[in-house]
């Protein structure tokens, strides 16, 4: 074991090390769910059920299994959508950009050349 060599290598100090990385291994389990959920997008929430309600053993849990949720669907697609889905299409008669996919241009009705986002 570790702690055992952090204990005999020092002198005084190796109490509080140890105290130190005991300290740090609670907050690690404490703080577990939190942690799991960082990059969920209901992060502050479970980080507060965490926080407050972690030292019950059923908000711990409770904490921990909603960081374990996956997101939903609604936020999936919020997070997923890419920002140009489809490529834009230039009109070379007005000079102008309509909406992807469009045969015609939206502002002067030329038919349009599809440009792709090299
Ligand atoms: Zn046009």
């Amino acid at each position: 074991m570790f702690l055992t060599v952090l204990a005999d290598t020092s002198g005084s100090d190796s109490g509080a090390l140890v105290g130190m990385v005991i300290f740090f291994l609670c907050m690690g389990a404490y703080f577990a769910p939190a942690i799991v959920a960082r990059d969920k997008r209901n992060f502050g929430s479970v980080l507060a059920l965490n926080f407050f309600l972690g030292w019950t053993i059923v908000g711990w849990v409770v904490a921990l299994s909603w960081a374990l949720m996956k997101d939903s669907p609604a936020g999936v697609i919020q997070q997923t959508a890419a920002p140009h889905p489809m490529p834009s299409a230039f009109c070379s008669a007005c000079g102008k950009y309509s909406q992807g996919g469009s045969k015609f241009c939206q502002n002067c009705g030329q038919p349009l050349v599809v440009t792709q986002g090299s």
